[in-house]
């Protein structure tokens, strides 16, 4: 395997009990062969954007990862299987969804795969969970962009 490299994911669940998908997520990642947490954002909530559905349950973590960008992929679409995720139509509500946010510095622009994620930036479910385990990562100038999208830290 190659060397590790910090790779940022990002969790949602939004069917069922989220909070508890999203937290049996996190503890999935862990068991990744060569792969290790680094950090784990707060758990948030947020209204859907652009989807159906109620409330998200979303974080951000950070993992240090010797999978390449393309099994880490295969690796998180396993997880979601798993989780029971059905996807009729575009952006219906699913039980989880798994993103590769950044892997390192790399850039990946195919159909089935894009690193750093296209709109990350755009969502307040990333920017400021990630915000919170890497602060270097983020600008005033992200969390601006992302002012006034309904986003709320849940309790413990
Ligand atoms: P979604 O339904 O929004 O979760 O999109 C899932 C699809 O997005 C999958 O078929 C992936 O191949 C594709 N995809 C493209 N870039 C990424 C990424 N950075 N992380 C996860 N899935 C991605």
């Amino acid at each position: 395997m190659p060397d590790p490299v910090l790779a940022t994911l990002g969790v949602g669940a939004n069917l069922g009990d989220p909070r508890a998908a999203v937290l049996k997520a996190i503890e999935d990642l862990a068991q990744l062969p060569g792969t290790v947490t680094v950090a784990v954002s707060s758990l948030y909530g947020s209204a859907p954007l652009d989807a159906d559905g109620p409330d998200y349950v979303n974080a951000v973590l950070q993992v240090r990862t010797a999978l390449s960008p393309d099994a880490l992929l295969a690796a998180l679409q396993a997880i979601e299987q798993q989780a029971g995720r059905e996807r009729p139509y575009r952006n219906a509500p699913r039980t989880l969804d798994l993103d590769i946010l950044l892997y390192g510095e790399h850039r990946v622009d195919r159909d089935d795969l894009q690193i750093p994620h296209p709109r990350m930036w755009q969502r307040a479910f990333v920017v400021l969970p990630l915000a919170e385990i890497a602060p270097d990562l983020v600008s005033p100038a992200h969390v601006q962009a992302v002012a006034g999208q309904g986003l709320h830290r849940l309790d413990g």
